[in-house]
């Protein structure tokens, strides 16, 4: 969208050990001023390199995100960890609502919502997933499905800064396969209006990522498409190589 500065954020998922900093350093070595002049550039590791991540790319404009987070602040929650946590750690921004969090831990848009809720109350940016599966796309219902997440899932009271919603068709996720440019096209704008119904000007600002088997071929053209303020990138973004070609887009 014009006058947003897109974002591209990588989604490591369960992917990466310590030694894993070497493709952070590359990532950092390779955003030089040029394509950061541009473009945003954001990793979410897994949740014990966040701290370690983060502190690596404190002298360079590469954020850090998390993957996932409680709702509460502490508390009796074994396992969980919560948004607090991940601002202490150094990150900018937590993903809330991934397509494998929604399927595999059985989260709701309510749950999501609370989620992207603690996400702000930590003064981080809520990158928030949505988008239908292959099934629920045949059955022409994309657009119910999307607005129905779009409406229960994002927090009251976002502002452009703190709010990203990434739109993931699931079935392009992990796949290779994509929508068309016309398909991205009627999904960002339909999210656009959705979040200008929501939240007046700052709906107009808010970032609407693209999500689903983006790789430096296909960068160009899915990122050329209205309303497509950047990329959240899964299996592309484990190699810095292949999210410096996504990024070189722009
Ligand atoms: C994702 O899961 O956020 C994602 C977009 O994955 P991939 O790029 O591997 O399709």
């Amino acid at each position: 969208t014009t006058g947003i500065k897109p974002l591209v954020a990588g989604n490591w998922k369960m992917n990466g050990l310590k030694a894993s900093a070497g493709e952070l350093a590359a990532l950092i070595d390779g955003f030089d001023a040029g394509l950061a002049a541009k473009a945003d550039a954001m990793v979410c590791p897994p949740a014990l390199l966040v701290a370690a991540f983060a502190e690596k790319a404190s002298a360079s404009p590469v954020t850090v995100g998390g993957q996932d987070c409680h709702a509460a602040e502490k508390g009796a929650h074994t396992g969980d960890l919560a948004a607090e946590m991940f601002a202490d750690a150094g990150a900018a921004a937590v993903i809330v609502g991934h397509s494998e969090r929604r399927t595999d831990h059985g989260e709701s848009d309510a749950v999501v919502k609370d989620k992207a809720l603690a996400v702000h109350r930590a003064g981080l940016v809520a990158i928030v997933c949505v988008g239908e599966t292959k099934d629920e796309r045949e059955a022409g219902k994309t657009l119910d499905v999307v607005g129905t997440q779009v409406a229960g899932s994002l927090p009251e009271g976002a502002t452009a800064a703190n709010l990203i919603v990434a739109y993931e068709p699931v079935w392009a996720i992990g796949t290779g396969l994509t929508p068309t440019a016309d398909d991205v096209a009627e999904v960002h704008a339909f999210i656009r209006e959705k979040l200008v119904a929501m939240y007046g000007d700052v709906g107009g600002k808010v970032r609407i990522l693209y999500g689903g088997s983006v790789k430096p071929s296909n960068a160009s053209e899915l990122m050329a498409v209205a309303n497509v303020d950047g990329a959240l990138v899964g299996g592309a973004s484990l190699k810095a190589a292949d999210f410096l070609g996504i990024l070189a887009a722009y």
